[in-house]
């Protein structure tokens, strides 16, 4: 899979085919100059110029390939995965997680620092300036430097690149990412967590996720992302609140947004972890871990776990009736309870949908980061490839 995204952009038809022949070699299409001109119905002399720019900026590396028979053996081209890396950081529970990434999604370096709950702007710049440093020196020998992502989750502004609110660390109120991070390793992209999460798997779905899809997170947060043809809908502002949707039914409870009754306090992680662990004490806080653990419990024996699948269900159902999605993805941690998710489709299938419209598919998904990562990524590659490849005519 490459985390390259080929843009028709308005650029000269010898750099439009450069691009192209990229990403058919990159994503593993095609492996000759004879392929690529037949799939991009070029004359050889094209070819040839293509493969050449191709080469000179090493992106592709051309090696004789063994002999099919008489003759000279035919040469195979490759692509060089590790011309061009991307640095993200993302946040992982309570630390600050950091990955170089090449152009094929192949994480070279992680690191990770732990971050305790007290941490305020001082100790998270620090800790993030410090992971930025180390993911730029840790860049293999022949590799530039497409920039640093940086994937958050709670309350972002994307137009000032400030991170202004994370329920994990109480104490940070409106971190400058982008003045922190882009003297030590931009060009900077900011991004929600969950768009990039919704990005890269779009990029892996079949269809690209034609039409409109919804990311639920359902974890230690409860949040939601939206994409129409795989691209994120991303505004400058919040988007997605879904766990702060305030229910009648969680009356005075309180929540860390200062508000009371939100769904988070009724189905959220952090609130429904206390009543998990009166019946079984070892339970972790790390979704990661905790979803191995959850997967074989029996959830659905607490009126808590029942009463939160209703309500995730009802809101659910409520937000299908503002974006109308085609398809549903659901991560996190109870997802991987097969009764609890059974549980689940059942009731937001009872929810049903108005009159004249489908009902949408409902996806349970792996969780991990490497989505996260990978998406956070994508956009800084593919413009790097783009400007490396850009119009000479
Ligand atoms: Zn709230």
């Amino acid at each position: 899979m490459s985390l390259v995204t080929i843009e028709p952009d308005l650029v000269s038809a010898h750099t439009r085919d450069c691009r192209r022949a990229y990403g058919l070699v990159l994503d593993g299409q095609v492996n000759s100059r004879a392929e690529i001109s037949r799939r991009l119905g070029l004359r050889s002399t094209s070819t040839s110029r293509v493969v050449a720019e191709l080469l000179e900026h090493r992106l592709l590396i051309e090696t004789s390939g063994a002999s099919a028979g008489r003759g000279r053996p035919a040469s195979v081209l490759i692509a060089n995965t590790r011309r061009i890396g991307a640095s993200v950081i993302y946040v992982s529970s309570r630390s600050l997680a950091g990955a170089l990434v090449d152009l094929s999604g192949h994480l070279v370096v992680e690191r990770r620092r732990a971050m305790p709950e007290q941490a305020g702007n001082a100790e998270l710049a620090a800790a993030m300036a410090a992971l930025a440093e180390e993911l730029l020196a840790a860049m293999p020998p022949g590799m530039s430097h497409a920039g640093t992502a940086v994937s958050l989750s709670g309350l972002i502004d994307l137009r000032l690149g400030q991170w202004l609110l994370a329920s994990r660390w109480p104490k940070m109120r409106g971190l400058d990412i982008r003045a922190l991070i882009e003297p030590i390793a931009g060009p900077v992209a900011i991004c929600r967590n969950l768009d990039a999460e919704l990005r890269a798997r779009a990029i892996r779905a079949a269809d690209g996720f034609a039409g409109g899809t919804m990311l639920l997170h359902w974890g230690w947060g409860i949040g939601l992302a939206y994409a129409q043809d795989g691209e994120p809908y991303a505004p400058t502002g919040s988007f997605g609140e879904i766990g702060h949707w305030r229910l009648a039914a969680l009356g005075e409870k309180p929540c860390g947004c200062g508000n009371t009754g939100c769904l988070e306090t009724g189905a959220a992680l952090w609130a429904l972890l206390p009543v998990l662990r009166r019946h079984w004490p070892d339970l972790d806080e790390n979704e990661t871990r905790l979803t191995g653990q959850l997967a074989a419990l029996d959830l659905l024996s607490l009126p808590e776990i029942e009463a939160a699948a209703r309500l995730l269900a009802r809101s659910l159902a409520n937000a299908c009736r503002i974006l109308f999605p085609a398809r549903i993805a659901v991560s996190g941690p109870f997802v991987r309870n097969a009764q609890l998710w059974a549980r689940l489709v059942t009731l937001f299938r009872e929810e049903g949908t108005m009159d004249g419209f489908a009902m949408p598919e409902l996806l349970g998904v792996e969780s991990g980061h490497l989505y996260e990562v990978h998406g956070a990524a994508s956009p800084l590659l593919s413009h790097a490839i783009a400007s490396l490849l850009s119009a000479k005519a």
